[in-house]
């Protein structure tokens, strides 16, 4: 809900007393202090409430001083590194700095804020979030008045060490310090002081959903559905950063995904470190279940969800696929490596053959789906017999797309004290082979879709449309989507009936022309997009 700032100087003693009788008023606007030195209040009165609030102030008018004042709004530069997880926190972090005045700003210069969501999942996303804090420093020096906050992965693994080794920061807030944010927020605002909040629970409170503005963008969010990991695979500091693992209650999610579609939402992404024990811990219902309650929503057209953890993944959800029309057929299932031996040593729990047998399956019930997956090369340990083993499972497996990772170690996980450490250049050398050998399969995958129709659930706009490129000459729009496999269609509507409105948000028939790396290009048919095609990837290739 959005609500309307207003600013006011009062008497700095009255301020609490202000707070109190606008409780008694239930919900028509909140109070929040800006200076507390000087009185300056702001008021978010709720829509609709205004006329009620001015003459409450009326009346307190009488008792007190109270004089409007214009501030100028404060601004926040976020600024988000890893996974989507961090990307559904920031979004959830700007939304609660929200009534504290702040807006969000793309300039980091001109901020009044700046916070840094962090990873800590690889070594290079943390070593990329301590370069950008050291660019920090040099702003602060020219703008003492500037608040810097570090959250995420990183603030809760190095928690004080962070404010003792960066004098620029004021604020060090662990993973379940979301909800407490703006306290914080204001309190360093207030006394100008230094905190560190990164304080977890054993069962954590998944902080609730707020709603933002709508904008042309959201055609596609993420949704967290569960937070933390209890799988302590050898390598991962999740389990450490991120706490235990905790499901969010079917109804929130729920409510959050009819919010996000009453704003024009067409697809959702469930996020979680291992979706397939949603619910078990608690005795929420399974995630197959929950799926079936979200492909009710009206309105919604698609679903996907990550990360699916092999050893979990149940006969139920692998139907799934087959009988929810808003399921997309699509799955990243991580494999880490093709030995064996390798994934007894990172404690995954499975062996190959397991997996190819649910590949198999999965293939079985859902002719069409694509499946990704992430692997770790140099794994300690990791001989050339071990790593052929996993080239060998990608050209058993084709894959539509991988994620692959050099081994990195991370505090506390396991496989820091294990012996025979692979050196950086054979990591690296391994990661080229094996991203070579992935490169033809991702090629061929996309050729295969040359000729066919596919349904593009358009995002916006694409890049590409101000050059004219791949199709030089072309001065068309060009637009950009994903087809039902996630797959990233660039094209252009030429004699399209619809070639003067916008597309974002629609789902469209296009004619796949060419097959890049690492996207397709095509022109949209002007077909309509039957129920049963929805979802489903229909050839209209003769
Ligand atoms: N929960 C998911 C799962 O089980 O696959 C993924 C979690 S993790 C955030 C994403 C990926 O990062 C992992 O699948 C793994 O490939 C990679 N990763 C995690 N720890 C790593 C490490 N220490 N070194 C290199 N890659 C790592
Ligand atoms: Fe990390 Fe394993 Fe949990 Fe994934 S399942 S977050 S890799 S511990």
């Amino acid at each position: 809900m959005k609500t309307i700032k207003q600013h006011y100087r009062v008497d700095r003693r009255e301020i609490a007393f202000l707070k109190f009788i606008l409780e008694a008023y239930d919900g028509i606007a909140v109070l929040k202090t800006e200076d507390a030195s000087q009185g300056v209040i702001t008021a978010h009165i709720a829509p609709g409430c205004e006329k009620q609030f001015a003459d409450v102030l009326q009346d307190l008018k009488k008792d007190i001083m109270i004089e409007p004042v214009q501030m100028n709004t404060k601004h926040l530069y976020l600024h988000t590194i890893g996974c989507q997880m961090n990307v559904y926190d920031s979004e959830q972090i700007a939304m609660r700095l929200a009534p504290l005045g702040y807006e969000q700003t793309a300039s980091m210069d001109s901020a009044d804020l700046i916070i840094i969501n962090t990873c800590s999942v690889r070594a290079k996303a943390e070593q990329k979030a301590f370069s950008l804090l050291g660019r920090l420093a040099r702003i602060k020096r020219n703008k003492r008045r500037l608040i810097i906050g570090v959250g995420g992965c990183v603030a809760q693994q190095e928690g004080e060490k962070i404010l003792e080794r960066m004098p620029c920061i004021d604020l060090v807030f662990g993973t379940q310090a979301i909800d407490r944010l703006p306290r914080l927020i204001q309190q360093i605002e207030d006394r100008r002081c230094r905190l560190v909040d990164v304080e977890m629970d054993e069962v954590q409170d998944i902080p609730e959903f707020l709603e933002g503005p709508r904008t042309e963008s959201q055609v596609s969010k993420f949704v967290t559905i569960m937070r933390g990991c209890d799988n302590y695979c050898a390598y991962c500091v999740v389990p450490f950063v991120r706490g235990r693992e905790t499901s969010r209650e079917p109804e929130s999610i729920i409510r959050e995904i009819r919010i996000l579609v009453e704003n024009g939402v067409k697809e959702v992404t469930l996020l979680g470190q291992n979706v397939n024990s949603y619910g078990k811990k608690q005795r929420l219902c399974s995630f197959p279940e929950l799926l079936a309650k979200i492909n009710a929503i009206e309105g919604l057209l698609r679903i996907r969800f990550t990360t699916s953890h092999p050893k979990d993944l149940s006969p139920e959800l692998i139907v799934a696929f087959r009988d929810f029309d808003k399921l997309c057929p699509h799955i990243h299932l991580p494999v880490q490596s093709g030995s064996d031996r390798i994934l007894k040593r990172m404690n995954r729990k499975y062996t190959i053959d397991q997996y190819l047998d649910k590949v198999a399956k999965l293939r079985d019930t859902c002719t069409d789906i694509a499946i990704t997956s992430d692997i770790i090369v140099g794994f300690p340990g990791e001989t050339e017999a071990d790593f052929e083993k996993t080239l060998e499972l990608i050209k058993t497996v084709e894959y539509d797309g991988l994620f692959a990772f050099q081994y990195s170690d991370r505090p506390n996980a396991p496989s820091v004290k294990l012996p025979d450490k692979i050196s950086e250049p054979l990591k690296r050398e391994r990661l080229q082979t094996l991203l070579d050998l992935q490169e033809k399969f991702t090629k061929r995958k996309n050729k295969v879709l040359v000729g066919s129709t596919q349904w593009v659930l358009t995002d916006g706009l694409s890049k590409k449309q101000v050059s004219g490129q791949p199709d030089a000459g072309n001065r068309a729009l060009q637009w950009t989507g994903r087809t039902p496999s996630n797959k990233i269609v660039n094209f252009y509507l030429d004699e399209h009936p619809a070639a003067n409105q916008s597309l974002a948000g629609q789902l469209i028939g296009v004619r796949i022309d060419k097959a890049f790396s690492h996207s397709l290009f095509g022109k949209a048919t002007g077909a309509e997009p039957s129920a049963g095609g929805l979802k489903g990837v229909e050839n209209y290739a003769a």
